[in-house]
């Protein structure tokens, strides 16, 4: 990476671990900021990835953040993201998650439901304040097509659904201490055809012209949620962004000439750290069972879920390479699984690689989202791998492995 052979990294900074390329990071969000109309602003959704280099990188390069509790939004500020530049959105807000909101000076709390509508007022109240931005979330009342998982049109505890949303009226107008700027909705994640995107932006902007008209509220800035997907599997194709962001301009375009001087907030996650990343693990034994070759690492599930696909039906392979030797003649399948006692821990079936010896390293590629952060790092208190960025040609460690100490450091032994 960078010129550095990630053998050497693997090396100083031991197996397993996630790997970060800075500059492929900058270039992502540069592509993005490049093609995206000017008027749509970029919100980090932490989510996906809440290292707090990954977010500064983003940072320095104009990114706001999008969070969704106390941990993020500290990292989102320790980042150097300026409170304007923050929002705070989630279902279930704890009563601190509120005051934090209140009292942190963000861009705009998203607002889930009535019930937190009144919460936030109070703590608004609370603390003498007035004028507390807020953005009202939609549960749309359409179905979005091309969704990995869709938002829309179901019941969901996110947001509030159009008709419960058309009664607020009255609540609405009788808010003292937040000032509702506009709405909010997310249609879901993976999107990988552009004309769903697009299509999607178009209904969101027209639904909150609709309603914003409606209920008299400003439509300052409208979150258009985002969800931008990248390709994982043999069968899928990346994005095209150009056509995205030229179908997308028209239909912003249309949005801003009748509602000058409004903001479009789009959120990415997925889109702006997936390609960047890179899961690393050793090969601690090469076996075979029936006829399948094995290759047994240090890594797995407990680390990188989403590429051990539990809870899909059928297992497909994120894209896997061997970082030891090249690839070329006389490749084999191999099963690479983890160490952990559960068959469900596979990280590649069939995975075509050179000849794998114990100690090779493999790489499991386009991991830079929803690794670490959507992974059960407990299980069989193996605990959190490192994280390791490559930046301007320097490896840094960005996060620390847990030790065996840092896992039973937070337990209690009763007296018996
Ligand atoms: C998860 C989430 C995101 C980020 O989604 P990606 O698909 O990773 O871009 C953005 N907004 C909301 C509301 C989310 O829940």
């Amino acid at each position: 990476m960078q010129g550095i052979p990630v053998t050497d990294l693997a090396e100083e900074f031991g197996t397993p671990f996630f790997l970060y390329d800075g500059d492929v990071l900058e270039g992502t969000y540069r592509e993005v900021r490049r093609l995206l109309h000017p008027g749509v602003d970029l919100f980090f959704s932490l989510k996906a990835n809440p290292n707090v280099s990954v977010c500064a990188v983003l940072g320095a390069l104009g990114s706001g953040a999008e969070v969704s509790s106390l941990a993020e939004l500290r990292t989102a500020l320790w980042a150097g993201i300026a409170p304007q530049d923050i929002i705070f959105l989630g279902p279930g807000k704890t009563q601190r998650e509120i005051e934090a909101c209140v009292s942190t000076g963000l861009r705009a709390v998203v607002c889930e439901s009535p019930a937190e509508l009144q919460r936030l007022e109070r703590a608004a109240r609370e603390q003498g304040r007035t004028d507390v931005p807020v953005l009202l979330r939609i549960n749309p009342d359409f179905v979005t097509k091309g969704s990995g998982l869709a938002m829309g049109g179901k019941p969901r505890q996110f947001g509030m659904d159009v008709t419960l949303l058309r009664k607020q009226r009255h609540q609405l107008r009788e808010l003292r201490h937040l000032r509702v700027r506009g709405l909010h909705a997310y249609m879901g994640t993976r999107f990988l055809r552009h004309q769903d995107i697009v299509h999607n932006t178009r209904e969101v902007l027209r639904l909150a012209a609709e309603l914003s008209a409606e209920l008299d509220i400003p439509c300052e800035i409208v979150d258009i949620g985002g969800g931008f997907g990248v390709a994982y599997f043999d069968n899928e194709a990346d994005l095209d962004l150009p056509a995205l962001a030229a179908g997308a301009d028209e239909v912003i375009d249309g949005f801003l000439r009748t509602h000058p001087g409004s903001q479009v907030i789009c959120e990415l996650g997925r889109y702006l750290t997936a390609m960047c990343g890179t899961y690393v693990s050793r090969v601690l034994d090469v076996k075979e069972s029936m006829g399948t070759r094995f290759a047994v690492t240090d890594g797995g599930t407990n680390h990188h879920m989403a590429a051990v696909g539990v809870g899909s039906f059928v297992k497909r392979n994120f894209p896997m390479r061997s970082l030891t030797r090249p690839a070329g003649t006389g490749q084999q399948p191999y099963t690479v699984t983890g160490p952990l006692c559960t068959p469900n821990d596979v990280l590649g079936k069939n995975v075509l690689l050179p000849q794998v010896e114990p100690g090779d390293l493999i790489g499991v590629e386009r991991s830079g989202a929803y690794g670490p952060s959507a992974s059960p790092g407990l299980f069989l208190s193996h605990g959190f791998p490192a994280e390791v960025m490559v930046r301007a040609g320097c490896a840094h460690l960005v996060r620390v492995r847990d030790t065996v100490d840092d896992l039973l450091s937070r337990q209690r032994l009763i007296d018996e």
